[in-house]
């Protein structure tokens, strides 16, 4: 199977470019040598504007989902607040509740954004709950929806101005502005097979100051996880154990052609005119579904008229994969995953032929 042009259109993880494959080959060096370090820094140099934050940024050799444990086993002591609107956001919940934290949570229901009001009065009326963190998802990727992160963390500063903001930017970070230092976050997290570009198995974040902070205050933050650890190594262009190096040497290239080659604001903006296409070009024959005010750049979650299955199936026959619907949505719903590197013309050669399979 070819990998030279885009027929993978599934939420992530997502088309990887071939140059970026053959950095995965480089041989190995030691992740406590002079070449890592210089590897280390480039990476740490353009992981800054990524986020646009002057604070401190990690690669964490783990998927998204860890480093989403990681933020709240850091930052959290007693009482964390989690929003959800999907599956992904429901994840936050999940993995605090398996690590013995009391959860509460603010839900917008499947397909809608998390409403800012709503926010702010649960906040104002739980103040005694004295949350020691707000967890938000920034694209939810099981609808297609992307949260007002800006918006959401401002509320969460006036009402409840102790309580951290975590954010998972999984399959927003790349692809969806971040202004990190500007919308006052203290996690932001993104494993890199979404919008960055890159095959599984490494995760950035940034981390605030206040998040270090309150982590030094944890006597149990555990040993792979700990954000002191990697803040420390860090300061010496380095990892606290041995981290996935082909990741490193393609996660360097991949940032040289997002910062310098394509352009962050270029990039945006190919990821918008990637959604308008698709949501153009599938008007006909299926509906959005989550709310179109709210329509992700991203990723985008269809309910047709025909088959689910059938689409997929057809369009599988045809030499195009095709994401699935997620968790309660998976019977009435597909997915197109636009993002990462994928060129707009290949997407619109899928939607050419997706057209003709809808019209059957
Ligand atoms: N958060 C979001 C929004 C996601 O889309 C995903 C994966 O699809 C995750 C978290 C989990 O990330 P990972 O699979 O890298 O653990």
């Amino acid at each position: 199977m070819s990998n030279e042009r885009c027929t993978y259109f599934v939420p992530g993880p997502t088309w990887v470019r071939p140059a970026i494959l053959q950095e995965l080959t480089r041989p190995m060096i030691g992740h406590r040598s002079a070449e890592f370090r210089e590897l280390f820094a480039r990476i740490n140099a353009d992981l800054k504007p990524l986020f646009a934050t002057q604070q401190d940024t990690f690669v964490v050799t783990a998927s998204g989902t860890g480093v989403m444990q990681a933020a709240l086993e850091n930052c959290v002591a007693r009482r964390v607040l989690v929003t959800t609107c999907g599956a992904f956001s429901e994840r936050w919940y999940n993995i605090a509740e398996s690590l013995g934290y009391e959860v509460d949570r603010l839900d917008a229901g499947w397909g809608k954004a998390i409403d800012a009001a709503a926010l702010g009065d649960h906040l104002a009326r739980h103040h005694r709950a004295h949350y020691d963190a707000v967890t938000i998802t920034h694209n939810e990727t099981s609808t297609g929806v992307t949260n007002d992160v800006a918006q959401l963390a401002q509320v969460v500063r006036e009402e409840a101005p102790d309580a951290l903001v975590l954010v998972d930017s999984v399959s927003a970070l790349g692809g969806i502005p971040m202004q990190f230092d500007e919308w006052n976050l203290d996690v932001c997290l993104a494993s890199v097979q979404k919008c960055i570009g890159l095959p599984p198995g490494i995760t950035v974040a940034a981390v605030s100051q206040n998040a270090l902070a309150r982590a030094k205050k944890h006597p149990y933050r555990g040993t792979y996880f700990d954000f002191i650890a990697y803040k420390e190594r860090a300061d010496d262009s380095s990892v606290p154990s041995t981290p996935s190096i082909p990741h490193f040497y393609a996660l360097a290239a991949q940032l040289e052609h997002i910062m310098r080659g394509e352009g962050l604001e270029a990039r945006f903006e190919r990821h918008r005119k990637m959604r308008d296409a698709t949501l153009e070009q599938t008007s006909r024959f299926a509906k959005l579904a989550g709310d179109p005010a709210h329509a992700s750049a991203t990723v985008t979650a269809l309910t047709p008229v025909m088959s689910v299955e059938k689409i997929r199936s057809e369009m599988k026959q045809r030499g195009y994969t095709l994401g699935g619907g997620y968790g309660q949505w998976k019977e009435t719903t597909f997915r197109i995953g636009h993002m990462g590197d994928m060129p707009l013309e290949d997407l619109q050669a899928m939607l050419d032929v997706l057209g003709e399979v809808a019209r059957g």
